[in-house]
């Protein structure tokens, strides 16, 4: 039996900002590629989901709108999704999902109320984060770039940054830093998708799951990123090195 990776898309049809389907497909891409098989779950607001079964989850952007519907639902998940955080679980959440991350979302139209999952909050303030963005990780050497377009601005205390701003807005548009990684949960409010984009986060993901799921011995081959280095390295250039 090969090694398979089981991967949660939670409420594609409400949080699906700018393509971010695009993250599970690269997930996909990149396992196959190196012989692995890859499962994709998507799930409704009205299904249950079983953590035990999935390896990696995906929560993406949405409008506040969205956020308030799916929010009703979270409090059903809480308890199960907490579990697996804690247990290692990995989770990629971006911008909407990133916020649902954390204790609540407070916009000018009421209170979102978070999963709890990571300590962090977020508050809407005058004005929207829109912009390209480049952020430097302690965990990769190539930077990570995006597009961010957010009201919510986000505080994570004490937790660690994905990374700090380069260019762009991050968090708050005042800490100089982005995004957040607690256990294997990465929070961002990066788009573009995010993984296509930025392969060395795509696979820091899927090492963290194949590392959870069948221990340190797995290996993931590098593939030829050559374009995906190329159209980074170019983002890098206009952005940051002007
Ligand atoms: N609705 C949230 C905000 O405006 C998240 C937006 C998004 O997912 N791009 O802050």
């Amino acid at each position: 039996m090969g090694k398979k990776l089981t991967i949660g898309h939670l409420y594609p049809d409400l949080l699906n900002l700018y393509g971010d389907r695009g993250n599970i497909q690269c997930m996909v891409k990149r396992l196959e590629w190196r012989g692995f098989e890859a499962e994709v779950k998507e799930y409704q607001l009205e299904d249950a989901i079983d953590f035990g079964e999935l390896d990696i989850v995906l929560m993406g952007g949405g409008s506040d709108r969205e956020q308030m519907i799916v929010c009703s639902k979270l409090k059903e998940i809480q308890k199960d999704f907490k579990a697996y955080v804690e247990d290692g679980g990995v989770v990629l959440a971006v911008c909407g999902g990133y916020q649902l991350l954390g204790k609540y979302y407070q916009t000018d139209d009421g209170m979102i109320t978070g999963l709890e999952l990571v300590d962090l909050y977020t508050e809407q303030k005058p004005g929207r984060l829109i912009d390209n963005i480049v952020i430097q990780s302690e965990l990769f050497e190539m930077p990570v770039v995006g597009f961010e377009n957010h009201g919510g601005r986000t505080f994570i205390g004490e937790n660690k940054p994905l990374g700090k701003v380069l260019y762009g807005s991050g968090n708050t548009g005042e800490s100089g830093y982005e995004g957040v990684v607690y256990k294997n949960v990465i929070g961002t409010y990066i788009h573009g998708p995010l993984l296509p984009k930025n392969p060395q986060l795509c696979d820091y993901l899927l090492g963290k799951a194949l590392e959870r799921k069948y221990g340190e011995g797995v290996v993931l081959e590098p593939l030829n990123d050559t374009q995906e280095k190329e159209a980074n390295e170019y983002i890098y250039q206009r952005f940051v090195k002007k």
